[in-house]
């Protein structure tokens, strides 16, 4: 049976996917996180891109040269429309301006957290849209990149008070606000529910529809 290694250091991504991956029926192919791949560990690669889609090709191959192996790697991020799209490609070290930082990942979200907030100080709850943004990659090693999807999910910045708020998810999930009537942030949805909507949902939806069809 082939195996596609999730080439992410993120446990909360691999959770995500899997699920999505079992709940979409995606049959014959096994999913491995990247620490049961024999030679790690893996060095993380730099992500450099200006885009979603160049820093998951960045990963996906990185790592499908290291191990070897299919690897399926994922960029995402928040956009905030009032913040011209920031922090876009950096909104994993979106409080030290994208530089990687000794930080723990319960630090610097909470650190990101605040300074989407600051700058969001005194904008109206009507103009505080913003949207993750998931960019999926499959990449082989010889090969190079096979397919590439991307899932959007929508909602707005809440205000402070008001979030941050929920112990579900990861990231900016506790400020995320769901449409229609934004009364919930992603923090507060339930893993299934998350996955429904959200925008690794989406791309993960997307790669399993692909890889039904696929000759790996
Ligand atoms: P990546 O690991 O380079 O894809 O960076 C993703 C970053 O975007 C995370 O560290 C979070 O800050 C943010 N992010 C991406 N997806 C989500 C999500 O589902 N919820 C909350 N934050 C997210």
């Amino acid at each position: 049976m082939p195996e596609i290694v999730v080439a992410t250091g993120n446990p909360h991504k691999v959770e995500e996917i899997r699920a999505i991956f079992a709940r979409e029926r995606v049959e014959g192919v096994r999913l491995v996180g990247l620490d049961e791949v024999p030679g790690g560990p893996f060095g993380e690669p730099e992500e450099t891109g200006k885009t979603f889609e160049d820093n998951a090709t960045i990963k996906a191959m990185t790592y499908a040269k290291a191990t070897g192996r299919l690897c399926l790697a994922d960029d995402s991020g928040l956009e905030v429309d009032a913040l011209g799209g920031r922090p876009g490609v950096i909104s994993s070290h979106y409080c030290t301006d994208g530089y990687a930082s000794e930080l723990s990942r319960e630090d610097r979200d909470r650190r990101n957290n605040e300074r989407v907030l600051r700058e969001l100080d005194g904008v109206v709850f009507g103009r505080r849209a913003a949207r993750f943004v998931c960019v999926m990659v499959l990449a082989h090693p010889a090969r190079g990149r096979l397919k590439t999807t991307r899932g959007v999910f929508e909602g707005r910045i809440g205000e402070p008070g008001e979030v941050p708020r929920g112990a579900n998810g990861f990231g900016y999930d506790p400020l995320f606000l769901l449409p229609p009537d934004f009364a919930r942030t992603s923090a507060e949805m339930t893993a299934d529910e998350k996955n429904a909507k959200s925008h690794r949902g989406a791309a993960a939806k997307a790669m399993a529809a692909w890889l039904r069809g696929a000759k790996l």
